[in-house]
């Protein structure tokens, strides 16, 4: 009991240790209730583990062991939530990992106009009030060929105001084939609905005929045919679905617009990797008269919503209610010019956004590449078996489901500890490794290992320790 009062009495007092000199730089750039909370909580777990009448804990008598747990504590909770990591599981729009990754060009843009202010809304020529469409229009229809462009939030948005614009209280014609979902609660029928449009479904599952959209249009009701590519599955076998300048093609007759959602919006042409998705300039060329797809997938670029097309139709939605509930920031709009402006020239935009970077990337170079983080986890780590194998990635983001992209992955293993844990570990680490676990053992796939992230794997596994 006694003892116990003494320890009591003996414990490290908040004020005094918030003097210590060890505790300034955090006290300087960190918000003091944070650092005093931190000291406050490692007293306390001191002082229930007195009272617990257990082995006395080492940094009850051992000041510099406290200090050193007290600001182990400063830095995890000082540190941020969203956080980078390094993604090994080779498949590049990884949706749970923020999808595509935003070229370093991009981001110097938006750190240019987001930290001061800008021309957001303001027409520098004229000395007026601007419109914040304006930044990225002309280069949106200069990359697409498309008469007008406007963007929003992300597709889901997009997908929201094109029907409300244009079809509020009016029937949209869709194949049952293509009521998609994409994952986190969108869901073409209930966005229609949330829209105000009518869905009028046709044909059925796996197959559905022009003759079927013919008969579903009601000259007084139908206001536009609508396309939804089914871009995180295939429906294979018995199937048929209508090509979209055949739609195209009954929509004249019967002066009814054609709507494509597209999702991913792929500018560059990617047969050459085996990556057979539908492109922006296919989908202008086919006629559609109102095209949207995402920022953020096969385009490379910032979460948004880009919707193209007729003039009549993209004006109509740019001065509905919708579009300021939807609209984008300056921090969008900084990114997404840099990227439509990177696509004027297709070769060079390969080479500097990211996404297409990797998707493009020959299988010499991930073999070498794999090659290299191989001899570099054996230089640094005498704990862990390395192999190079061949693997499968993915383009990820739902788009292309049925693509395999032949990649390399560095392979460890190790007789000292499990899988799991190692998994656990490089998740665990400082800069988290999210690791793709196969065979029991880990796979690091190369292809999605950005700039700098070799060597940050490299000294993760390093520290791998028994
Ligand atoms: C991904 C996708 C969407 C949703 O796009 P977000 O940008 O995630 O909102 C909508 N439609 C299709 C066909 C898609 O592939």
């Amino acid at each position: 009991m006694n003892d116990k009062k003494e320890s009591l009495r003996a414990l490290y007092k908040v004020d005094e240790v918030l003097q210590d000199e060890c505790l300034i730089f955090f006290k300087k750039h960190l918000p003091y209730s944070l650092v005093a909370d931190s000291v406050r909580e490692e007293i306390h777990i001191l002082r229930n583990a007195i009272l617990s009448g257990k082995e006395p804990p080492p940094a009850l008598n051992d000041r510099k062991l406290f200090l050193d747990q007290v600001i182990k504590r400063i830095q995890a909770e000082s540190a941020p939530s969203l956080r980078r990591v390094i993604n090994a599981t080779g498949t590049v729009l990884h949706t749970n990992l923020g999808r595509s990754p935003i070229s370093r060009e991009a981001m110097e843009h938006v750190s240019e106009t987001a930290c001061s202010y800008s021309t957001l809304e303001y027409d520098l020529e004229n000395g007026k009030r601007g419109s914040r469409h304006d930044h990225v229009e002309s280069l949106i229809c200069k990359a697409t060929g498309a008469e007008a462009a406007m963007v929003v939030n992300n597709n889901a948005a997009a997908t929201m105001l094109v029907l409300s614009s244009m079809a509020h209280g009016r029937e949209v014609v869709v194949s049952r084939g293509e009521l998609v979902e994409i994952g986190g609660s969108f869901r073409i029928p209930d966005i229609m609905n949330l829209s105000g449009a009518v869905l009028k479904e046709v044909g059925t599952t796996n197959k559905t005929h022009i003759s079927d959209y013919l008969r579903a249009i009601d000259p007084e009701q139908t206001a536009a045919l609508m396309k939804v590519h089914t871009s995180n599955y295939r429906i294979i076998g018995f199937t048929e679905d209508v090509q979209l300048w055949d739609l195209k093609k009954l929509g004249e007759k019967f002066s009814l617009p054609v709507i494509y959602d597209m999702g991913n919006g792929l500018l560059a042409d990617l047969k050459k990797y085996r990556i057979f998705e539908p492109t922006v300039l296919d989908a202008q060329k086919a006629g559609a008269d109102v095209v949207l797809f995402s920022g953020d997938k096969l385009l490379g670029g910032p979460q948004a919503g880009i919707i193209i097309g007729k003039k009549t139709y993209i004006e109509a939605m740019k001065c509905h209610p919708l579009a300021r509930v939807v609209r984008v920031d300056k921090m969008t709009l900084s990114a997404l010019e840099t990227v439509f402006f990177a696509y004027q020239d297709m070769e060079k935009a390969a080479q500097t956004i990211p996404a297409l970077k990797m998707l493009s990337c020959s299988k010499e170079t991930l073999l070498q590449r794999a090659n290299q983080l191989k001899s570099s986890i054996e230089q640094a780590s005498d704990m862990v078996q390395v192999c190079v194998q061949p693997c499968e990635d993915f383009v990820g983001g739902g788009s292309a489901p049925d693509a395999r992209l032949e990649g390399y992955a560095a392979v460890l293993h190790s007789d000292k500890f499990t899988t799991e844990y190692m998994e656990r570990f490089l998740r665990k680490s400082k800069i988290p490794i999210i690791s793709h676990i196969n065979q029991d053992k880990i796979w690091l796939h190369v292809r999605t290992l950005l700039e700098g992230d070799m060597e940050d794997t490299v000294s993760a596994v390093s520290l791998l320790k028994g």
